[in-house]
């Protein structure tokens, strides 16, 4: 069989089994290691399998698609996690349904996001994004300007500073990956220095878990891996 016929639940142990192959290689503990399924374009019934078979955290790129699935769950919900590009205009519904965005690299966006909070929801959990590849295209801040953001993210009433994201260049080899991996476990640490709660390093999806696992990641954003090849065409993106 080949991967993509497989039940889901047997993708997920197999996912399971590298995270906690790598963390013994890392000497960590696999608690450590929060895994996010990424369940962007899969219809509600994955997602719904997928928590079912002990997936406690999800991540969603594409906001009403996300909002449409969080208002017809059923059952205890998982965790609900937006890593997906934010504009300005869509930032309502991400503060009123979800638990965390990963996407943070622009203060108008956090100050935004903090006011339309609903007052009877704890704070939102953010980590700034980072351009580790300083790739002019991609989103995020420059390693440099972290702390300073941080500081000002950290003043913003019903926002939880929770850490670091980033998203590597799809073309890197495993030496180069792993050195981008390490170069944000350093920010992170350094981060921590100065905001001793924001503990999360968001880095590592299907293709590079394992080496992000061996850099210090304590939240892993697999897609593919667990729910199968994505079909971009069946969805709507927005
Ligand atoms: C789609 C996506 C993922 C998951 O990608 P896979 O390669 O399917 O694991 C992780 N992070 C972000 C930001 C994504 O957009």
């Amino acid at each position: 069989m080949s991967s993509e016929q497989r039940p889901l639940a047997e993708r997920l142990a197999a996912v399971r089994e590298r995270i906690a192959s790598a963390c013994q290689r890392a000497g960590r503990e696999p608690a450590a290691v929060t895994l996010i399924g990424v369940s962007k374009t899969w219809p509600l019934a994955d997602l719904q399998n997928a928590v079912a078979a002990g997936v406690t955290d999800l991540g969603e790129n594409y906001v009403q698609e996300a909002v449409d699935k969080i208002q017809q769950w059923q059952g205890p919900a998982p965790v609900w996690h937006f890593i997906g590009p934010l504009q300005s205009n869509k930032t309502r519904p991400v503060a009123e349904h979800f638990d965390w965005v990963h996407s943070i690299d622009r203060l108008k966006i956090a100050q935004r996001l903090a006011d339309q909070r609903p007052a009877e929801k704890t704070p939102l959990n953010v980590c700034i994004q980072i351009n580790i590849s300083q790739d002019p295209a991609k989103a995020g801040l420059h390693p440099d300007e972290v702390l300073a953001f941080a500081d000002q993210l950290s003043e913003i009433d019903r926002l939880r500073l929770a850490g670091l994201m980033a998203i590597p260049a799809a073309d890197l080899n495993d030496t180069e990956l792993r050195r981008q991996f390490d170069q944000l476990k350093s920010l992170s640490d350094t981060l921590i220095q100065h905001h001793p709660e924001a503990t999360a390093l968001s880095m590592g999806m299907s293709a590079d878990f394992e080496i992000a696992i061996e850099s210090g990641a304590t939240h892993v954003r697999v897609g593919s891996a667990i729910f199968g090849q994505r079909h971009y065409a069946q969805t709507s993106a927005g």
